[in-house]
This record gives structure tokens, sequence and C-alpha cells, in this order.
């Protein structure tokens, strides 16, 4: 059955999934939500004997209905290759009678990668089928680990340009020296003086600007975006749901239909959501439990049924996760208000003129399967060192703040359903805050020398994502204030 695309903030116009995936946002500034939630067409049964790309076309065929099978297929096998760094692509790991469903094993190691690795592939398939000309400029804003996952995905790519735009004092000594040495002439890195939420606000600007537009056409460019407002990212992201039971099935760790917990270290609200569609298109998860640093404007939403962004904005050790505006929770109000694109764009005009809003009673109650709490730095470190003294296994600050709102929920409930935590990102990738949360001896080593000393405790090997800015030149080092975000990707495409 065919599924089309419309705006949370205005309904009547419906695109094919292809178009939305061009657009990314779209122009009264909602985000494209399908007009039903498919059912898996498969059993879990079936699913359990498919591995990763196969369950990934079983998962997407049913929301990009306008692909065809040979056009997906050739997306998920270019996606989902050697830049993985294991042939399972998605391994779930045992630790402390929980599962980690790790979603960092692609080039950047971080879950972006998951989506990232096949969006670029599903761009360019949209715009030829819908025989677009123009010149894609991908504009991104990135808490850290969607901007060198989207330049890895897109560096190279004929017909694409990609500008990303980071907080120059909000993200990690590793996420900035993988960003600013990525190759390719078709990217351009940026730091913004600013935090993540006036990036993702600039950005939103920019693609709301109508005059821009039309100077873009005129000079043969359009823009997309590959943050986890576009569709083309949160549709993959559910296929690691399906994946995680299908492969607790196989492995008769659960029975068939047996209900599982999923913990998901939560920002933007995009990771969460896709499992919230898993659920809904029919694997068993009982709770969806979104855990929050200190940023925990989603653990006050869900305790209370008001969004107040007014609040001090954090940096955590998880900046990841350092958002005060989860974008993607507006396809959730939309859904929770009863599909009604007219009340939700009255939610978010309160959000962007009040920075607030409150929804009604009935709404909550549509909220009941998630769980929200938050884990502070103190918790979220004594998580990395209680749970590797216990079992040598050492997980990165996001994951760690999953773990802990984990304990939280299982202490406040008793609950001991079989839970999968996504796991987000390499400890490779947040050394000094890891080996630091093991032992503060670690402080007074290097960034490299704190990774070499990680993989001796972790007895893993050094990711090739980590070996290779080791020594790269640094090659971007534009940094503009928040107001000059448009002059800058004017510079950088050449329009006056
Ligand atoms: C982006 C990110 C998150 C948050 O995911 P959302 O989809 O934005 O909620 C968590 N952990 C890591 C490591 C990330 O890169």
């Amino acid at each position: 059955m065919e599924v089309l695309y419309s705006s949370t903030r205005n309904d009547e116009k419906k695109i094919q999934a292809s178009q939305a995936i061009l657009k990314g946002l779209s122009d009264d500034g909602g985000l494209f939500v399908p007009d039903h939630i498919p059912a898996l067409e498969k059993s879990l049964k079936e699913l359990s004997e498919m591995e990763y790309k196969e369950i990934a076309y079983e998962v997407m065929k049913l929301y990009l209905t306008d692909f065809t099978e040979e056009e997906l297929k050739n997306c998920i096998e270019r996606a989902y290759d050697s830049k993985f760094d294991t042939e399972v692509i998605a391994p779930l790991v045992e630790a402390d009678h929980t599962y980690y469903l790790e979603l960092f094993h692609g080039a950047t190691i971080a879950f972006k990668d998951m989506a990232l690795s096949i969006l670029p592939h599903l761009m360019i398939t949209s715009a030829r089928k819908n025989k677009v000309e123009n010149e894609i400029v991908i504009l991104t804003a990135t808490s850290g680990d969607t901007g060198k996952a989207a330049l890895a995905g897109f560096a190279g790519v004929e017909g694409t340009k990609i500008i990303v735009f980071y907080p120059k004092n909000g993200v990690s000594p590793i996420q900035e020296k993988q960003m600013v040495t990525q190759k390719g002439d078709n990217t351009f890195v940026v730091g913004i003086h600013g935090n993540f939420d006036d990036a993702q606000t600039g950005v939103k600007q920019i693609f709301a600007d109508k005059e821009l537009e039309k100077e873009m056409t005129e000079n043969g460019f359009q823009f997309s975006s590959a943050n986890s407002i576009n569709i083309g990212r949160l549709v993959p992201q559910i296929v690691y749901y399906v994946y995680a039971y299908a492969k607790l099935l196989k492995e008769e760790k659960i029975t068939d239909g047996e209900a599982i917990n999923v913990v998901v270290p939560t920002g933007n609200f995009g990771n969460i959501l896709a499992a919230f569609y898993a659920k809904n298109m029919g694997v068993p998860i009982a709770k969806l439990i979104c855990a929050s640093n200190e940023n925990k404007v989603l653990y006050d939403f869900f305790e209370t049924g008001s969004y107040d962004r007014n609040r001090e904005f954090m940096l955590t050790s998880s900046p990841s996760m350092d958002i005060l505006i989860s974008s993607n929770l507006e396809r959730l109000i939309y859904r929770i208000a009863g599909n009604n694109a007219k009340k939700n764009a009255e939610f978010m005009a309160s959000l962007s003129k009040d920075g607030k809003y409150q929804i009604t009673d009935e709404m909550r109650a549509q909220l009941k399967d998630f769980y929200g709490n938050y884990a502070s730095e103190k918790e979220t470190a004594d998580r990395i060192k209680a749970l590797y003294e216990q079992t040598g296994y050492v997980i990165d600050t996001h994951t760690a703040v999953a773990s802990a709102v984990y304990e939280k929920y299982k202490k406040e409930t008793g609950d001991d359903a079989k839970t999968v935590i996504a796991s987000t990102a390499s400890p490779f990738k947040f050394t000094r805050s890891v080996m630091n949360a093991i032992d503060e001896k670690y402080d007074s080593m290097t960034d490299f020398e704190l990774v070499d000393e990680l993989s001796k405790i972790a007895n893993v090997a050094v990711p090739n994502a980590i070996e290779e800015i080791r020594t790269a030149p640094v090659l971007h080092d534009t940094v503009c204030d928040k107001s000059e975000m448009k002059k800058v990707v004017k510079d950088f495409l050449g329009i006056a």
C-alpha cells in the first residue's frame, strides 16, 4: 500500500517519499510524516532468519513506496558495505543482563552512520526520479556526530555539496578533529559562536528564506537537509530495532512475541521516534525509555506535559544530546494531537514565540508507553565505571546516560523485561570523559595517549576512524557568528 507524506503543520498537500527526502523540511517549517505507519509484512520468525540488509529492505520498502525494488536494494547495498567494520552491521552485546545494540560500527563510529551512510544514495536516487537538475546543497547543523557522518556520506558524491555548522565550543576534541580534517572539494565545515540550538535554528531560517531560495534556483542550486528531520534518516533508523528483536529471537534470548523494552539516549528525539515507529509496525516493544542528560527538557515534558525550553543550556560530557529543542518530538506531538496539523502548528508557534507549550490531558494519556528520566554528570560517569569494573565492557558517555537511566527505571518499577539499550557511540569518540570516569589518573594524558590506553583496558582495537585523524591536517578553519550563517553559505556557493 502506498505511503504518502505531508507536513506536520499543514496536511493538505501530500507528496511521495522521494520528494519528501529531497525537500528535507516542509516550506511551512513542519516535518514530513507518513500518512500511516505500515505494518510489517513478514513475521518476526521470518525476519529472524534474515541479515541486516535483508531486514533493511523489508522495512524501508514499506515507507519508500515510490522506490523500485532495484533502486532501494541498490541504495542498501552501497550503504551497508565494508564501511562498517563488522558484517553484522549492528552487533548486540550482552553485559550486566542487558543487551547493548552497538550502532557505532560505521565510518564515523556513532549511530548517525546507520542512516547517513544510506541517505546520500536515497537522495541521489530521489533526484533522478524527480528529474532534478540543480545541484543539491546539504545544509546541516550538528551537535557533533551528524556533521562528520553526513560529511563522510556526501564527500565526493556528484551533484551534491555539503555545508556543516557545529557549535565551536560544544563538541568533543575528537569530534571536532574528525570534522575539520574532512577531505573533498564539495565539503565545507564551519564552527559557530553559539550552541547546537543556535545552529539548528539558523539552518531552519535559511531553509525558510524565500529570497535566498530564489537566488539559489537562479544559480542552479537547491537545499536539502541531512538532519534527522529528513524522513530519509528516520526510516533507516527503524531498521535496527526490528533487527535487534529478530536477533534476540534468533538467538533464543526471547520467545516469539515476548515484549522487550528499549532505552534510547535522546537529543533531537529522532532515534527514539524510530523505535516508536518500529513498535507501531508490530515489533513487541513494551516501554520506550527516553534518557536525557542534564538538559532534561524531555524528562520534564513526560512528567508534566509541558515542553519548556526556557532554561539554562548545559554543556555536558554527552554533547550530542546537548539540545533543548528536540525537533523530532514534533512528529509525536502531531500524532497524539490526532494527526491534527492545525493543532500541532499552534503548539509549534507557541514554542517559537514563548519557548514552551502545554499539551492536553487527552494527549498525555497517549504517552503511556514512554518513560522519561535523566542522568546527572556524576551518575553518567559512575555508570561507566561500575559497568567496566563489573564486566570489563566500556561504554561511551551517551550510552552511559541511557544505562544509568535504565538502572533508575528498574529500581522504580521492578520491571525485569529483557531490554535493549541503544549504544550510540564508540567510547573512542569520547575518550577523555570515558577514561576520567574510570580513573582520575588518566587526566594528564593527551587525547591520543588516552585512545591507546582505552584500547588496552577495553581490549578493543583502535577504530579506523580514530587512526585516520591522528595525523590528518586541518582543512577547515572557518568560524562565524550565528548571525552570519546565511552569508557564509552564499560565499561558499559563490552567490554574490
Ligand atoms: C545524535 C546522538 C544522540 C541523540 O540522538 P537523537 O536522535 O538526536 O535523539 C545520542 N547519542 C549520540 C552518540 C548521538 O550522536
